[in-house]
């Protein structure tokens, strides 16, 4: 057996891949494909054929992949010092000076702390934790339902799984927990109705939040999570005007704004944060993905004074609060934060994200607008999605949604191209590292115009 047999046969035997059909992959009727090297924008599978990664991973590797700057600053922390934690005071330099940077330059205003986590759902379930304690020690103990909404992505575990707003995550899981409401998707191009304006559309959703919210009674609801745009819901940019109208529904309700930054941060949409592309101000941010553009795990909860102040009080009151990771704070995951922010800093990446992405939509557009099969191009920054429909003129999806744009993605990946497919509805996802340029784009899209036509060209023999 050649040694990329043995290697895929042992992969079906002993790793458990998430999102993956099991049956499928062990018995190898799912084809593996394992990853060897990549470097910049493009990576190379173990048989040896390189593709544009354009989706960063899962949207995180904004500065590309292979840096040596990256794996000298990794090296050197653990040289220094490997490991210590951050319980009852002990602290370390890479920690401390990541955390000034973030509120003081990678924040929006009103922000004070941050305490740090391994992964983009752990984040999120300590925000639930603080959400909580902020309420008990404020006297209301009633006040602590979450509203996200349908079709969000807060993480898979079991608080934010519940959080997270798709079928699939909560099915077969028992999900979602009590106390944890879903409210309307702001998708104009899927759910406005016939002859609705943008304005009438989002009108609309706020109401549906304000009936939620007087349902249950704003003295039970403690918080709100929002993606800035939503992210594996659909790749949805809100239409114009939707997030004020939302803030002073929850500002009204004294209901706290948690600001899922996992994706909109570090430049994704062409501004530094996703608060700040759209005017959210929010009382508490979940950071991940792009924080260290994936070389090392690493998430971020930053805690807005508003909360601050009441987990001080609290702490007078009660003692320290139990929480805590062993790995928070994690010296080597810090060190690998900050050269990750040096180089979108130095590079000016977030420019670059902004000028490429406004290209990338330009071109998407242009190809894409008349396509018969394409019946929405959307996006902002590097971040852009493709909606298939099976009857663009009627907006009708296909019966069984996910299946035509994963043949996209697939035809994609044979001439050299990785895009995501998310299978609610048939969408097709870009998110390229943020060091993308204009001629990068302009190979993005030839490939993706081909893997769409040849996907057009076969469905009459379906
Ligand atoms: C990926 C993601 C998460 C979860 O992050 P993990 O690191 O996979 O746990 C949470 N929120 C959003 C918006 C995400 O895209």
């Amino acid at each position: 057996m050649n040694p990329l047999d043995a290697l895929l046969q042992a992969d079906r035997r002993h790793l458990m891949h998430p999102g993956t059909h099991a049956h499928d992959h062990a018995s190898g009727e799912l084809t593996g494909r394992v990853m060897r090297r990549a470097a910049g924008i493009r990576i190379e599978d173990h048989a040896g054929r390189t593709y544009i990664d354009g989706f960063a991973g899962l949207y995180c590797v904004n500065i590309g992949y292979g840096r040596e700057e990256m794996a000298e600053a990794i090296a050197a922390q653990t040289r220094e010092l490997s490991f210590y934690h951050t319980y009852a005071g002990f602290s370390n330099g890479p920690a401390v000076e990541l955390s000034r940077r973030l509120i003081e330059d990678w924040s929006p205003p009103g922000m004070r702390k941050v305490y740090y986590g391994m992964s983009g759902s752990d984040a999120n379930d300590t925000q639930i934790k603080l959400i909580r304690y902020y309420q008990n020690v404020l006297g209301r103990p009633r006040k602590k339902k979450l509203i996200a909404r349908q079709r969000s992505y807060h993480g898979s575990g079991v608080a934010t799984g519940s959080l997270t707003g798709q079928p699939k995550f909560h099915a077969a899981f028992d999900l979602p927990l009590p106390q944890i409401l879903h409210t309307a998707c702001p998708d104009f191009y899927r759910d406005g109705r016939d002859g609705e304006s943008e304005a009438g559309f989002v009108a609309r959703c706020v109401a549906e939040l304000e009936q939620l919210i007087d349902r249950e009674g704003a003295d039970t609801i403690a918080a709100f999570f929002g993606e800035p745009v939503m992210g594996s819901g659909g790749l949805l940019p809100p239409p114009a005007g939707y997030w004020p109208a939302i803030q002073a529904v929850l500002r009204r309700h004294d209901i706290l704004f948690v600001a899922d930054e996992v994706v909109c941060g570090f430049g994704r949409l062409g501004s530094r944060t996703g608060c700040a592309h759209y005017g959210i101000a929010p009382d508490l941010i979940s950071v991940a993905k792009g924080l260290t553009s994936g070389y090392l795990p690493l998430s971020g909860v930053i805690v807005g004074e508003r909360v601050w102040d009441v987990i001080a009080r609290g702490s007078r009151e009660q003692g320290a609060m139990s929480h805590g990771w062993t790995y928070s704070g994690h010296p080597v995951c810090a060190a690998a934060a900050l050269t990750n922010l040096d180089i979108i800093e130095r590079e000016q990446l977030v420019g670059n994200a902004a000028t490429v992405g406004t290209y990338l939509q330009a071109q998407l557009h242009a190809a894409f607008d008349d396509h018969p099969l394409v019946g929405n191009v959307r996006g902002v920054g590097l971040l852009a999605a493709l909606e298939l429909m099976a009857d663009k003129g009627a907006r009708q999806g296909f019966a069984a949604p996910g299946k035509v744009s994963a043949r996209v993605a697939q035809a994609a990946l044979r001439h050299g191209l990785i895009l995501r497919s998310l299978g609610m509805h048939d969408i097709v996802g870009f998110a390229p590292p943020l060091i993308v340029s204009k001629a990068d784009v302009d190979e993005i899209v030839a490939i993706t115009h081909r893997a769409v036509d040849e996907v057009a060209g076969d469905r009459d023999d379906d």
